[in-house]
């Protein structure tokens, strides 16, 4: 793999490695090493001041083996290819692990979503849509929202579909808001889905004993709702951080009142009871349970020695570097791997997707029960495993997920069985 794409070559490590556990056959592994569709195109968008900027608009679908891509839009500056066909294979394996029927895909666009006015936005999201609007459909590709897109964006990219099609496809596109389709819990269903993993293996991780401690790096969609959950349940929550700054108070933060404040001054604050912390200091806190929620590659080998948490549970997308897993399992820290942790938000999407096409709608207490029954059983399969084999939880979620690509691949033959003609 070429030096250029560190982190899907990080992925495909991840790949290896599991593969020692499950058995494919060599023409499904070389399907599974490389994507089925790359996109890249320009985003041309008038600018409130009368200039032209051309944004970067990306889309991988990297596998429909199973069933139609799946997978979020990022909105961000950093965003690349690199990024985006790693996070469209970690797709891939992640609906696998929840057992949907959804391939896996990706996309972004190279932007500083918070230098742009509202207008601005809009019209980079539709135009989004103008890229690949021949490529994705209920039936091929469906997005959804991710890292500075939210449901308004989905709404944009959702209107703009139709627009073009010239009929109402609301499976096209998941994360909308409710009153154009979308699922009721799909808000808060990344954060809900790690919390209920957690909880799942609550007996195993001894995480029973009075309010385990819990530090949250990023504090956006899915760090916030798992954060309120975990509050709620009786953890204490003792720091959390944005992309500006955190804040550690070792008696617990009060998580509404956090919200509350980061809502009306767009930051995390220290009042008298907090101390400031940066993010560094955040993941190398002595907590039960550390929670990256943020971006990838933040636990590196430069401070996977210095992580002091019994368990690290990954809502973000690959928040921990091959090599930096490797120290934390021979340093005994149970990784609840992205695959499986923030499984939560596809499984919701699935819901969305489903009470689209079947034109019914679920209350949410289906919801919640759906996805609580799914990612626990997915949780519970994926720890036996792991203890049988005495592997990570990482290669455990891989060999489950693996098995299941690997029938869906095979089913369509393989050079032994062709080889027998
Ligand atoms: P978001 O935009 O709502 O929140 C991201 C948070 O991370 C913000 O608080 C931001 O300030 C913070 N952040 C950004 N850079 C940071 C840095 N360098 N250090 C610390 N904090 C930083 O995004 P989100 O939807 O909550 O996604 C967070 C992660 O979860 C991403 O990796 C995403 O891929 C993953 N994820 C999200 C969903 C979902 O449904 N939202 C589903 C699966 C996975």
């Amino acid at each position: 793999m070429s030096t250029e794409m560190p982190l899907f070559s990080n992925a495909l490590k991840q790949l290896d490695q599991a593969l020692t556990y499950t058995k494919l056959h060599e023409d499904t592994v070389s399907m599974l090493r490389q994507p089925k569709t790359v996109i890249q195109f320009s985003i041309p968008v008038r600018m409130d001041n009368g200039a032209l900027k051309v944004f970067k608009g990306y889309r991988i679908q990297y596998s429909d083996a199973r069933g139609p891509a799946k997978g979020g839009i990022r909105f961000h500056p950093q965003v690349n290819m690199d990024e985006v066909q790693s996070l469209a294979f970690w797709m891939a394996i992640k609906c696998a692990v929840v057992n949907i029927p959804f391939g896996g895909g990706k996309g972004g666009v190279r932007v500083n979503p918070k230098e742009l006015s509202k207008a601005e936005l809009e019209r980079l999201s539709r135009g989004y849509i103008n890229g690949v609007a021949d490529y994705i459909g209920p039936d091929r590709d469906i997005p959804a929202p991710d890292v500075y897109t939210d449901e308004t964006v989905m709404a944009w990219m959702y209107d703009q579909y139709c627009v073009i099609k010239r009929q109402q496809l609301p499976a096209v596109i998941t994360g909308k808001p409710v009153a154009l389709g979308g699922s009721l819990g799909r808000g808060d269903a990344t954060g809900r889905g790690g919390f209920y993993v957690m909880q799942a293996l609550r007996q195993e991780l001894a995480l029973s004993g009075e309010a385990p401690t819990i530090a949250i790096q990023g504090f956006g969609n899915a760090g916030t709702h798992f954060a309120q959950l975990a509050s709620a349940a009786g953890y204490r929550v003792v720091a959390v951080s944005d992309s500006k700054s955190g804040i550690y108070n070792p008696n617990g933060l009060n998580i509404e009142a956090t919200i509350a404040e980061k809502k009306k001054t767009g930051q995390l604050v220290a009042n008298g009871l907090e101390k400031p912390i940066s993010n560094a200091e955040l993941l190398e806190l002595n907590v039960d349970v550390l929670v990256p929620a943020a971006l990838e590659d933040q636990i590196t080998v430069k401070n996977a020695d210095k992580i002091k948490a019994h368990v690290v549970l990954e809502l973000a997308n690959g928040p921990t570097s091959f090599d930096a897993d490797q120290i934390l399992f021979k340093n005994g820290v149970t990784v609840l791997p992205d695959i499986l942790a923030n499984a939560g938000g596809v499984t919701v999407s699935y819901y969305e997707w489903v009470q689209n096409r079947a034109g019914h709608y679920w209350p949410i207490e289906k919801v919640h029960t759906e996805l609580n029954t799914t990612i626990s059983q997915a949780a519970r399969d994926i720890y036996k495993f792991k203890t049988d084999r005495k592997c990570s939880v990482r290669d455990a979620a891989y060999a489950l997920a693996l098995a299941r690509l690997g029938s869906a691949i095979e089913s369509h033959g393989t050079q032994t069985y062709f080889g027998k003609a």
